[in-house]
C-alpha cells in the first residue's frame, strides 16, 4: 500500500518539471491524479496514459487557472469522475524577468495572475469540497525567491511571498475542519529550463549551495508527497525549504 491509497490529487502545472514529478510520485504512492495545464496537449495525453498504465486514474483539464470559471469548473469535474479532492497542489508558475524600472505592467499582471491569483482560486474551489468531506491537504510551491526576494524577478519574488502569506491564513482558517496548508519552497532545480543554462553559470550558482548542487524534481516532489500525506498530520501552515541549504 502506497502513502496515498485512496486518495485523490488536483495538481496545477503537471506537464511538465517538478509538477510532472509531482504527479509521478503521487501515482506511485496510489493517488488518483488529477491535473491542470495551459497549451501541452501531446504531453498532456500521454501524462494521462503513463499514470493510467500505474494501475490509477488520470484526467487532464485544459484549464487556464488564473481563470476563476476555468478552476471552479475543473473542481467540479473533478469531484464528479473522482469523488472527493483530498489533495491539491498549487504547482502552476511562471516567470517574466526584468529589472523594476524596465517591468511594465503586464509583466507584473501575469506573473501574479498566474503564480498567486490562481492558487486563491483553487484552494477557494477546493475548500469547498474539503470543508464538507472535513479533510484536506493543500500544498503550496513557493520558492526561496519569494523568501529572500531575487534582483531582476520582482514580481516573480512578490507573488511567491503571496504565496506563503496565503497558504499560511488558510492553515489558520481552515485547521478547525480538518484541513492542512503547508508550503514547499525550492531553491535551484534542474528542469529543461536550466539545463540549457552555460555550463559557467550552473557551476557558479552551484557555488552558493551548501550542498553544491541543484535539486532534481524527484527530490522537490518528494517534499510535496510528505505534506500532502497522512505522515505530515501534524503539521500545517509551514514553509518547508527544499533548497540545499541555500537559504541558511
Ligand atoms: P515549468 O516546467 O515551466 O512548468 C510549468 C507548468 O505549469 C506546466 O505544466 C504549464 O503547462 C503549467 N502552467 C503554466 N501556466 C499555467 C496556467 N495559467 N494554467 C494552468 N497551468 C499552467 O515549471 P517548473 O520549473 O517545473 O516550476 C513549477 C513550480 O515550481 C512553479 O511554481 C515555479 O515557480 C516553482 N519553482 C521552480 C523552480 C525551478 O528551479 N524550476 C525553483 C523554485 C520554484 P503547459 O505545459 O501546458 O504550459
Amino acid at each position: 500500500m502506497g502513502l496515498l491509497t485512496g486518495k485523490n490529487a488536483l495538481i496545477t502545472g503537471a506537464t511538465r518539471g517538478i509538477g510532472l514529478a509531482i504527479a509521478r510520485d503521487m501515482a506511485n504512492e496510489g493517488a488518483n491524479i488529477a491535473f491542470a495545464y495551459v497549451s501541452s496537449d501531446d504531453k498532456a495525453q500521454a501524462l494521462v496514459k503513463e499514470l493510467e498504465n500505474t494501475g490509477v486514474k488520470a484526467k487532464a483539464f485544459k484549464a487556464d487557472v488564473s481563470d476563476m470559471a476555468s478552476v471552479t469548473d475543473m473542481v467540479q469535474s473533478t469531484v464528479k469522475e473522482f469523488g472527493s479532492i483530498d489533495i491539491l497542489v498549487n504547482n502552476a508558475g511562471i516567470t517574466r524577468d526584468g529589472l523594476i524600472m524596465r517591468m511594465d505592467e503586464i509583466q507584473w499582471d501575469t506573473v501574479i495572475d498566474t503564480n498567486l491569483k490562481s492558487a486563491f482560486n483553487c484552494i477557494k474551489a477546493c475548500s469547498t469540497v474539503m470543508m464538507k468531506q472535513r479533510k484536506g491537504s493543500i500544498v503550496t510551491i513557493s520558492s526561496v525567491s519569494g523568501i529572500h526576494g531575487n534582483a531582476g524577478q520582482a514580481n516573480y519574488s512578490a507573488s511567491k511571498a503571496g504565496l506563503v502569506g496565503l497558504a499560511k491564513s488558510v492553515a489558520k482558517e481552515l485547521a478547525s475542519r480538518g484541513i492542512r496548508s503547508n508550503v514547499v519552497a525550492p531553491g535551484f532545480v534542474l528542469t529543461e529550463m536550466t539545463e540549457s543554462l552555460p555550463q559557467e553559470k550552473l557551476e557558479q550558482w552551484c557555488k552558493s549551495i551548501p550542498l553544491g548542487r541543484g535539486a532534481t524534481t524527484q527530490e522537490i516532489a518528494k517534499a510535496v508527497t510528505f505534506l500532502a500525506s497522512d505522515q505530515s498530520s501534524y503539521i500545517t501552515g509551514q514553509v518547508l525549504s527544499v533548497d540545499g541549504g541555500m537559504g541558511m
